[in-house]
């Protein structure tokens, strides 16, 4: 057997860790730049408790409270500036992914020369140190070392893509989960955000790099998901705070479990395919992934009938059901589906085939052409 496993995050889990815990950010350095989006992290706590921990610590902190969702490469220089000319010793990402992300790009444009251009791909030996505070539960970034950012200068025509930054220096020291923190997210981002996580753990089963133990963490985080499918289904619209505290708990845990498989193995064409409603219409980068689950499950079941390489039956141990009931659920999660035009899914299909490169089972450009045709045509 093979393995290869790193995990550096020490994670603090509880009602009020931040507070209880914060000698851990007095070994961080005098002085941290807090990255936020605009308004939830001050709405949900999060932003107070890290200044009382902070202040009470006596250390200083600046705030970069401009990250918008899908964060630009733009962003992401202004607050590593900002860091640096405030003298930051450390970042302290507060929010969502997308503030998760930027603070880790952040880390690493405060101490190093890297252009626009370079942002992509760059190499770099050094960041600031990191703490992360997830708001919401699905990207599980608090866990993995990638930082995904939109890319406005990139590519050849300017179109914005969606590009990572990956070194395992993104990896925060700390993370801390507080469910509390969650409790007011409404349902779209409840949903979408644990379709996301949820698609981290079945993609990562499904990577060529998946081992022994990311399978261990995303059977778990699965079964941990699918615990909290009925309540995801009667969402209670009108008031997200009588979501079941202990299901936000869960659903936090298990985003930051899945977070560590895909730290492992990566993402797999979902993924690869999501980013494309997500950079042309805006939406939500879970509800993207999750529009192409079942096609993609559904051919990789196809196609590994007769091969050594069976994956799927594993999968459904880990949903607890047979894949077509899943489907059932997940579409009256995402229910109405986006339709593309035919013109979108001609350009869309012809995806790098590079980007598919990690599933198990190797997609020819036709079966790419399929999968978006049965999910968005
Ligand atoms: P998000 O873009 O961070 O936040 C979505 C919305 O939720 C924002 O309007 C935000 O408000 C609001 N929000 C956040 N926390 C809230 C709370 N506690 N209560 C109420 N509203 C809250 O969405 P996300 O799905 O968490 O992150 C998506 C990003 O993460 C994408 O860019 C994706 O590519 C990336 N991602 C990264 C990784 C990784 O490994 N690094 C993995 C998966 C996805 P504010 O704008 O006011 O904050
Ligand atoms: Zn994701």
């Amino acid at each position: 057997m093979k393995l290869n496993y790193l995990m550096p995050v020490r994670i603090l889990m509880g009602e009020n860790c931040l507070f209880a815990e914060r000698q851990l950010l007095a070994q961080l350095g005098k002085k941290a730049l807090i990255v936020t989006g605009s308004n939830s992290a001050r709405i949900c706590g999060a932003y107070n408790d890290a200044v009382k921990a902070l202040e009470a610590n006596g250390q200083l902190h600046v705030l970069y409270d401009k990250v918008m969702a899908n964060p630009t490469d733009i962003c992401v220089y202004e607050a590593g500036i900002k860091a640096k000319t405030e003298g930051c010793d450390f970042i302290l990402g507060c929010g969502g992914g997308s503030p998760m992300d930027a603070a880790k790009a952040a880390a690493v444009l405060a101490v190093n020369d890297i252009s626009k251009e370079e942002l992509f791909g760059a190499a770099f030996d050094r960041a600031l140190p990191l703490a992360l505070i997830p708001t919401t539960a699905g990207t599980g970034s608090e866990t993995t070392p990638y930082s995904i950012l939109t890319d406005t200068t990139g590519s050849a025509d300017k179109t914005p893509m969606k590009r990572s930054v990956n070194s395992p220096l993104l990896f925060p020291r700390f993370a801390f989960l507080d469910a509390g923190y969650t409790k007011r997210l409404n349902r779209n981002t409840t949903i979408n955000t644990a379709i996301d996580a949820l698609t981290h753990a079945v993609e990562g089963m499904l990577c060529l790099r998946a081992n022994y133990l990311s399978d261990m963490l995303a059977k778990d985080a699965i079964t941990m998901i699918m615990d909290c499918m009925e309540d995801l289904l009667a969402f209670p619209a009108e008031n997200p705070t009588a979501f079941p505290v202990k299901k936000r708990e869960k659903l936090l845990l298990a985003s930051s479990i899945a977070g560590m498989v895909i730290a492992q193995t990566g993402t797999a064409l979902p993924h690869s395919m999501g980013y494309l409603p997500t950079i042309n219409w805006g939406t939500d980068h879970g509800r993207a992934n999750g529009l192409f689950m079942k096609s993609f499950l559904s051919w990789c079941r196809e196609k590994e009938q007769g091969s050594t390489d069976r994956r799927i039956p594993a999968l459904a141990a880990a949903l607890g059901m047979e894949p077509e009931r899943f489907f059932d659920m997940l579409e009256l999660l995402l229910e109405p589906r986006e339709k593309a035009a035919e013109t979108e899914l001609q350009a869309w299909s012809k995806l790098p085939m590079k980007n598919a490169a990690n599933t198990y089972i190797k997609p020819e450009q036709e079966d790419i052409a399929r999968i978006f045709r049965e999910s968005l045509g």
